[in-house]
């Protein structure tokens, strides 16, 4: 399994928590990106790939021609003849009907809508450009458009947030025919403006993890899967290109911070869009490959995330070597001995009472003192 992410570093304007790679005002370059992002495709022309994922930034800020250009140039540079999954994220004020039809018409078969909120004052709180209403009616256009998988993101832990405002966006959102949610805790990132001027009524951390648990007990009983810790899904709807990266899988990413894990070695561009445009294959700011023991730990340490699926070591013994695999097991036997995972049916998984405080354990399982994700959002959830 390899998978394919295009970042899209252009949002309308700057939220007040975000930290990813992206800049307001700056639509003027979509053009020149995109014709950047097909160069930098083609220094791997041939690669097939099996899942694609356009994230940001807002890629729906590509409109219908730019996204016809960018997907036309990657199936001529790539060989995407197995492609399986291919998810645009969308944010609600630019859901337009064109674009989506254009996604449509471009083989992409998931919407990913970036809805954080259904309460106007929480949106407005963080400086979201759209509101509830706006964001009801993408997620009633993308599935009239005949979108069969449906994802959304809340955010947990907003401004003012309580579980009435809460259950009433999961209630609409199920009710709408969502099948997948990404549910994170918001997190004052270093040099955020939320985080230099936190606002006096945001949910402290035991009300943020109160309102996850009722969330979490609210979709487990409308027949989701918990699958992965801030994922979930109905059967078969889990998001296939997120697997691949907890799963250890290839990856290429391109464009801007975009990272990637070829053949062992793992990359990242450097976050500057100017001169991405100007010299796209240029900007690879590190490139790394990991020994047997730091890989094998890695790996487990992002299948963990897993909650249903866990580490099977039986399917790390094919791609480490014995001794890498034993110093493994041996670790993961100490942490269920302390009762910090649990081991059923021949694999290890986190516990459910530690799916709220599993930076600890991942720590411990990496052995580094580290528990970055490639390509996902780093908060406890
Ligand atoms: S829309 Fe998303 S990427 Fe853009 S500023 Fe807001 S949180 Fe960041």
């Amino acid at each position: 399994m390899r998978g394919l992410y295009i970042h899209i570093p252009f949002c309308v304007r700057k939220c007040s928590y975000c930290d990813f790679y992206s800049l307001p005002g700056r639509q003027d370059r979509i053009k020149p990106y995109v014709s950047a992002v097909i160069t930098e495709a083609r220094a791997y022309a041939g690669l097939s790939f099996h899942t694609l994922y356009l994230g940001g930034g807002t890629p729906s800020l590509l409109g219908a021609e730019q996204l016809k250009n960018l997907i036309g140039g990657l199936r001529e540079t790539f060989d995407l003849g197995g492609l399986v999954e291919a998810t645009v994220e969308v944010n609600p004020e630019s859901a337009t009907p064109g674009f989506l039809d254009a996604a449509m018409d471009a083989g992409i078969n998931r919407v990913s809508l970036g809805v954080q909120s259904l309460s106007d004052c929480e949106l407005e709180s963080v400086g979201r450009v759209h509101t509830a209403a706006r964001a009801i009616d993408a997620m009633t256009l993308s599935r009239n458009l005949g979108f069969t998988s449906l994802s959304a993101d809340l955010i947990i832990g907003l401004p003012g947030q309580t579980w009435n405002t809460l259950s009433a966006a999961l209630e609409t959102l199920v009710r709408l025919g969502i099948n997948h949610l990404s549910v994170y805790c918001l997190a004052l990132e270093e040099g955020t403006p939320l985080a230099q001027r936190p606002l006096g009524n945001l949910p402290s951390d035991d009300t943020q993890a109160e309102l996850f648990e009722l969330a979490r007990a609210f979709l487990i009983g409308q027949g989701f899967i918990h699958y992965e810790i801030s994922n979930f899904a109905r059967k078969d709807h889990e998001c296939l290109h997120n697997l691949n990266y907890w799963r250890g899988g290839e990856y290429l990413g391109l464009g801007p911070a975009a990272a990637s894990h070829l053949q062992g070695r793992r990359s990242r561009n450097r976050p500057t869009l100017d001169a991405y445009v100007e010299n796209p294959t240029g900007q690879v700011e590190y490139v790394e490959t990991l020994g047997g023991e730091e890989k094998a730990a890695e790996e487990a340490m992002l299948r963990l995330r897993l909650l249903v699926e866990g580490i099977d070591p039986g399917v790390l013994s094919g791609r480490f070597s014995p001794a890498t695999i034993e110093t493994l097991v041996s670790r993961l036997d100490d942490m269920v001995m302390r009762g910090m995972l649990e081991f059923d049916n021949s694999r290890y998984v986190l516990p459910a009472s530690r799916i709220l405080t599993s930076n600890e354990i991942f720590r411990e399982v990496l052995g580094t003192g580290t528990c970055g994700v490639p390509g996902g959002r780093h908060c406890e959830v």
